[in-house]
């Protein structure tokens, strides 16, 4: 293994703190540990000490740990310096780092090298900044899940099954005159088919974690008064937008970041789509077609008075409502979650239906939040985050892509297996497809720049 050059960062964020870490990582780090402490440090131990320039002044006052290669986070000798958390003089304790022949550390470069000297694989590297990056708690119990290994290990089951029966498959190649009876009392389709089915189950629960990574963007519309800002407040649980019984009294799109039992959401609150000569309110009215542009999903507001129960117009009918004017404004392709909001007013109860298109349509209440988690439901399956997020894994984009190759070599390779006349060649190939996908989840082969894609996200110091 080459030897890689000695780096050290600020592991704590910017800005001021209590304590503030500068971590180093390299092949050796002896010479370093006993210029800056002047002593040798017991492995493993925090030891209470002065951090000394290179003059023998005191930098800081503080704890040093050091872990000697290879039971560390890099697998390499690594120290952390564990100072007062003050710009200046992590800066200062950073430098000396350097003065005694550290580089500076790339972001994710400590993670890199723990992927590299096999401390971790690469999911679970990827799930170390998905961790830090997690926004809520179910997003962090899906990246610890990662982390300790969860993902990594289904899809090192499941590579396993697809090696075995390769195994099988190849062994078949050498008694061809046989082959199909082989492949019979090897079970081969049926344990393609278990295998079709756990690669199946795997990639729902990554989706589902990737569709809570990624969260949803909502926006409300629907006319002046009909009740968006009391919705949003409903929503976010607190005063966000301001709710007045003037029509056109929201001015501005107002994004609303907010968390629906572990899925987040950004909220938008448009000005709604009414022609105006108000210059202020037609600014409001362009940035609520922006936020429209950029949605994932559209909850349409109307008056559930406007409509009676059977879902014929009974205010204004044959005419437009206002209503269908703002949902006529949206791209055709936007998904939509219709609203019909005060219930109380219409003396309906709450309840959630579909139009025969297979809209939901949801009755509520804005003003006394009766219904609203029957919106939030709905919302949960438009993300398809389902109702449980307790077994997600916070999948990637490239993890769904990965498994969805497995998935479509596996079919091929059922397909083959099931015919009366097996291509035992072309079935060992699908195999080796589907077992490679797999492999590169975890980083098995993996091309220097997509790690260098993986890691130049993470932050400094991690
Ligand atoms: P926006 O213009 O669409 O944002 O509408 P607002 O949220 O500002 O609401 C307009 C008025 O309708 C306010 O006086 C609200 O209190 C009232 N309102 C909103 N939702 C309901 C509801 O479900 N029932 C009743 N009775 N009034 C509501």
């Amino acid at each position: 293994m080459p030897t890689r050059p000695t780096i050290a960062a600020i592991a704590t964020p910017p800005g001021r703190g209590g304590i503030g870490i500068v971590r180093v990582s390299g092949a050796d780090l002896r010479g370093l540990i006993e210029a800056i402490a002047g002593r040798v440090l017991e492995p493993r131990v925090a030891t209470h000490l002065r951090f000394r320039d290179a003059a023998g002044a005191v930098v800081d006052d503080g704890i040093a740990i050091h872990f000697p290669a290879p039971h560390s986070y890099t697998g390499e000798d690594v120290v952390e310096w564990q100072g007062h958390g003050g710009p200046a003089v992590m800066r200062l304790v950073l430098a000396r780092c350097l003065e005694l022949g550290a580089t500076i550390a790339e972001p994710g470069e400590f993670t890199k090298r723990a992927f590299l000297n096999g401390k971790l694989d690469l999911a679970q590297a990827e799930s170390v900044a998905d961790l830090i990056e997690a926004s809520t708690a179910t997003a962090v119990r899906a990246a610890a899940r990662s982390l300790a290994g969860e993902f990594s290990r289904e899809v090192h089951a499941l590579r396993d099954g697809l090696v075995e029966l390769r195994a099988f498959v190849e062994a078949t190649l050498d008694f061809p005159d046989e082959d199909v009876e082989f492949l019979r009392q090897g079970e081969v389709v049926a344990k393609l088919d278990a295998l079709r089915d756990r690669l199946t189950s795997i990639t729902s629960r990554a989706r589902r974690g990737a569709a809570l990574r990624s969260g949803l963007t909502v926006v409300l519309v629907g006319p002046p008064n009909v009740g968006k800002s009391s919705l949003l407040n409903r929503l976010v649980g607190e005063e966000a937008a301001i709710v007045t019984p003037i029509p056109g009294t929201t001015r501005d799109a107002i994004e609303r970041p907010l968390e629906i039992a572990g899925l987040p959401l950004t909220v938008v609150d448009t000005a709604g789509l009414r022609e105006t000569t108000d210059t202020v309110e037609a600014l409001g009215i362009e940035r609520a077609r922006i936020a429209i542009a950029r949605a994932d999903v559209a909850v349409v507001l109307s008056d559930a008075r406007e409509v009676d129960v059977h879902g014929a117009k009974s205010i204004g009918a044959g005419a437009a409502s206002a209503s269908d004017r703002s949902e006529a404004e949206l791209p055709a392709t936007l998904p939509r979650i219709r609203v019909r909001n005060k219930c109380d007013l219409a003396g309906v109860a709450p309840r959630a239906t579909r139009e025969p298109d297979g809209t939901a349509v949801i009755w509520l209440c804005a003003l006394t939040g009766a219904g609203v988690p029957l919106l939030e439901a709905e919302l949960r399956q438009t993300a398809g985050v389902g109702e449980t997020t307790e077994d997600v894994f916070l999948a990637r984009a490239r993890h769904l892509a990965a498994l969805d190759e497995a998935a479509s070599h596996v079919d091929e390779a059922f397909r083959l297996a099931a015919a009366a006349r097996p291509a035992i060649e072309l079935l060992a190939e699908e195999l080796r497809g589907a077992q490679d996908a797999l492999a590169s989840i975890t980083g098995e082969f993996t091309a220097d720049d997509l790690l260098g894609q993986i890691f130049a996200r993470f932050c400094i110091g991690k």
